[in-house]
């Protein structure tokens, strides 16, 4: 298949998975529909399939609404968090140390400043749960207020481009919240010490999500791994996070299936890392425990196909002779370049079982991490891809394989 057709591949999945389904969140109908859509195809290239359901919650809300005195306030329900109809004493903190002095028991408290700069990590997160933030849920849990109110900035590193964003986004934690922007944050402190009026119309229904491996051989030892995140975060369509990602996979499908000396490939389509839950990696690790050191690499795609820049291949802990092979990738295939390191996707997986991997992305968007206002936001649509650097990537990690193979 020559580039041509492969960008115009490229671009009919990512039609089918960012317009024609759009968000994709987990629980939703547009997750089912990606999972089975991925299948179809797969299945149509003569892959074998594996299809695991997970029990996961949905989440809906019809708004939410924070009054004082007569007064309104902006607020949002956060995602995943109970729904209350609640009124209280108003009570604000900005520093963690005053959790232990301030009783906020049966009050409403609003969180601002220093104590919401960054989003609290889930509290059943299995692959990334500072102990602040455990400690920060625990001492909330503990001092029981009615609900509370986050007023927020920005926290792209984590929470990506959205603003205000969710501080909570937790399934798991049961104190109804809602979140504000930081300047609506500031003007409610006036109504601190007098009672305030809040109602949030959320709700969680018990749903069920699946997790879809494809692979071209029932043998598993030295197998590649190669994965992407099929979920999206709630209210975006999730073209750069991550239906570029998705579509490279079935890309390969297609370019890989032919040929009998390729090494045993796994695709992976994890369906989780932009969920509190993480239920796709979780069921993943549970169906390898004991046999991830099986896996000889893995190759990680999320946030690839931007269309400024380059196409990045960042390598963690590769041997010298895969290092070896993958800059002869890069001086052979025009588009692709040596990426920075980052962490945050599904290769830190991998990398924390002790296996080697490659985190495929955009080099902008390695580069803007920390400021980028796209991802989880609606903006994250098919009008900031590139079709042509998302077919490059797809080329390129077949050459990288087919050097792996001796097939090139
Ligand atoms: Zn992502």
């Amino acid at each position: 298949m020559d580039k041509k057709t492969v960008t115009e591949k490229a671009a009919l999945h990512l039609q089918e998975l960012c317009d024609v389904i759009g968000e994709r969140r987990v629980g939703g109908i547009g997750n089912r529909e990606a999972t089975a859509y991925v299948e179809k195809v797969l299945r149509e290239l003569c892959w074998e399939t594996e299809t695991s359901p997970l029990q996961v919650i949905d989440w809906q809300s019809e708004g939410a609404t924070l009054t004082c005195q007569g007064h309104e306030f902006t607020v949002f329900s956060s995602p995943y968090s109970l729904g209350c109809d609640v009124s209280g004493e108003l009570v604000a903190i900005d520093r963690v140390e005053q959790l232990k002095k301030t009783n906020f028991r049966d009050k409403i408290l609003l969180l601002h400043g220093e104590i919401t700069a960054e989003q609290i990590a889930p509290k059943n997160f299995p692959f990334w749960n500072p102990e602040e933030h455990q400690q920060l849920i625990s001492q909330l849990e503990n001092g029981s207020p009615k609900a509370l109110i986050c007023a927020t900035g920005h926290n792209a590193a984590i929470a990506g481009g959205a603003y205000p964003f969710p501080l909570f986004e937790d399934g798991d934690f049961h104190i109804p919240s809602v979140y504000m922007k930081d300047s609506e944050g500031v003007k409610l402190l006036s109504c601190v010490g007098k009672t305030v009026a809040l109602a949030s119309h959320a709700r969680r229904i018990p749903e069920t999500a699946y997790h879809v491996i494809g692979r071209n051989s029932s043998r598993k030892e030295g197998r590649i791994v190669i994965s992407a995140h099929i979920d999206t975060k709630i209210g975006t369509p999730g073209a750069l996070d991550n239906g570029t990602g998705v579509t490279v996979l079935l890309l390969l499908a297609a370019l890989m299936r032919v040929h009998s000396d390729y090494p045993p490939l796994e695709l992976v389509f994890f369906n989780g890392e932009d969920y509190y839950g993480a239920p796709g990696q979780i069921c993943y690790l549970e169906q390898n425990e004991g046999r991830l050191g099986d896996i000889r690499l893995n190759i990680n795609i999320d946030g690839a196909g931007y269309k400024e820049g380059l196409s990045c291949f960042s390598p963690f802990n590769l041997s010298d002779d895969l290092s070896a092979m993958l800059q002869e990738v890069f001086a052979e295939n025009t588009g692709l370049v040596e990426g920075l390191p980052w962490f945050q996707g599904d290769h830190s997986i991998f990398l924390q079982n002790g296996c080697p991997a490659i985190a495929v992305s955009s080099q902008w968007f390695i580069e803007h991490m920390e400021s980028q206002e796209i991802t989880h936001t609606p903006k994250d649509n098919l009008s900031v891809i590139n079709y042509e650097r998302v077919a490059e990537c797809a080329l390129g990690i077949v050459a990288f394989i087919e050097k792996i193979a001796g097939i090139s």
